[in-house]
């Protein structure tokens, strides 16, 4: 019989997931990126506020295709699929395109910043969703003190006031970080100008912050957030946003450079270009055992799949969360993998295990929500924190570097990557 061949679009933590369970299948997989790296999307604010480098965020899928036998790897953005003929068509960078047969199509791809239709914030608020957003942000936030630096009547139009919009775990960790930065590093590099004036503002439409948590996590996340300095605004949403503006809906008016946009996600918008039916949130439409109904062959994982909570809670969908994607990647290859085996396929519904919930808030505070009703705040959630995240990095070498950054941060209260890079295009590009 021949080998079926797998494909997998997106090598986030689901698509790489599923490409390492089936290492020993009897199956050929080809993973399919737009980009030639994975993204551990959890520490994207820690490039984005200096204390790490690009490139310990992200991973080289090819390095894990030279490691695995039956892995392949192709760099290319999927545009459509002709499903009845398993086709997906591929546009490469270099613009050529290719179709690329499927017996197994695994859609894997992710999502995507949601700005709501809120005027202004696409054109100039700062997403956090990729590594460009990261170094575009860290990029910006440096500017705007050499801008103060050299100029330090731009404060008063807001040059060093940042808004941080979304009191989730990435709008926390980011407001947290920000003030760090400001008040440990940067403080020393501008000292000719009052950092003390740079304000970091959270907003958060919610009563409270950190909305999964249990409300002893969200008191604590909030007034360890206040006793560094963050304006936090709860119960308030974001209007109208320009350049140097911020308008709230409550009709205050930030005078703000910038505006960091951590307020909400939507799938990737994949699901519509292959023709697959979409639900809340354009999120793919799943069976309880992922496949996707009407077009045999094709799966959906992670946080571009709307996956039904299989607990008992009547129809709401898991959250877009990295274990989620890890566990329903594993959970469509072993699918695949007895169908390669020349089963039936089981059919069986996918059972997430809740692993708990953690964020930081800036430097050795943190809250985690554990299983077993186990909840831990300040320096232990914080090592908890360290811990997960470096099991979690994908490759030894990132591991051993990101280790390195915080116990030299940590130590030193310093911050290594501030730097303004930006690549300038060739003449003929
Ligand atoms: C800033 C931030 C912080 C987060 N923090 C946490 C956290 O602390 N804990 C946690 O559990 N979760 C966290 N998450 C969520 C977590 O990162 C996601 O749930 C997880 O990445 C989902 O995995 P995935 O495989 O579904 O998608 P992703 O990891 O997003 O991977 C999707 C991949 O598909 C590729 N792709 C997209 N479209 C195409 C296309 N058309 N063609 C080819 N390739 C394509 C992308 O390049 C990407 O590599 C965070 C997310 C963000 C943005």
């Amino acid at each position: 019989m021949d080998r079926l061949h797998v494909v997998i679009v997106g090598a986030g933590f689901g698509g790489l997931a599923a490409a390492r369970e089936l290492a020993d299948a009897p199956v050929d997989v080809t993973l399919v990126d737009q980009n030639n790296f994975h993204t551990f999307q959890p520490l994207l604010y820690q490039v984005a506020t200096s204390g790490l480098a690009s490139a310990d965020v992200a991973y080289p899928v090819r390095g894990s295709a030279a490691r695995q036998e039956n892995l392949a790897f192709r760099q290319a953005t999927v545009i459509g699929a002709d499903l009845d003929a398993r086709v997906l068509h591929l546009q490469h960078p270099e613009h050529e395109v290719e179709d690329l047969t499927y017996d197994h199509l695994v859609v894997a791809a992710g999502a995507t910043t949601n700005t709501f239709g809120i005027p202004g914030v696409d054109h100039h608020g700062f997403p956090l969703y990729n590594l460009a957003d990261a170094v575009r942000l860290r990029n910006h936030v440096l500017e705007r003190f050499e801008a103060a630096d050299a100029d330090p009547s731009l404060m008063d139009d807001g040059a060093l006031t940042f808004v941080v919009v979304g009191g989730g775990p990435t709008g926390v960790e980011v407001a947290g970080a920000l003030t760090e930065l400001f008040q440990v590093v940067l403080r020393k590099d501008f000292r000719q100008l009052d950092v003390d004036r740079a304000r970091v503002v959270l907003v958060e439409m919610q009563d409270q912050l950190l909305g999964p948590f249990s409300p002893v996590s969200q008191a604590h996340a909030r007034e360890a957030l206040t006793q560094r300095g963050v304006e936090v605004r709860t119960g308030v949403q974001v209007a109208r946003v320009r350049a140097n503006r911020v308008t709230l809906a409550d009709g205050e008016e930030l005078a703000a450079h910038t505006l960091v946009w951590a307020a909400g996600v939507k799938a990737n918008p994949i699901g519509a270009a292959l023709g697959l039916r979409t639900g809340r949130a354009g999120r793919i439409e799943v069976g309880p055992d992922l496949a996707v109904s009407d077009h045999p062959g094709v799966w959906a994982i992670g946080d571009v799949a709307a996956i039904v909570d299989g607990r008992g809670r009547d129809g709401t969908l898991l959250p877009q969360l990295a274990p989620v994607a890890i566990q329903s990647g594993r959970h469509v290859a072993r699918q695949i993998c007895c169908v390669a085996a020349g089963q039936a396929p089981p059919r069986s519904p996918f059972r997430y295990r809740d692993k708990g919930t953690m964020a930081t808030i800036g430097r050795s505070r943190a809250v985690a929500e554990l299983p077993f009703g186990i909840r831990l705040r300040g320096f232990p959630a914080w090592l908890a924190w360290l811990g997960l995240h470096l099991l979690m990095l994908a490759g030894f070498r990132n591991r051993i570097s990101v280790f390195a950054n915080w116990f030299w941060n940590w130590l030193t209260y310093d911050r290594g990557p501030r730097l303004i890079f930006r690549s300038r295009p060739r003449a003929d590009d």
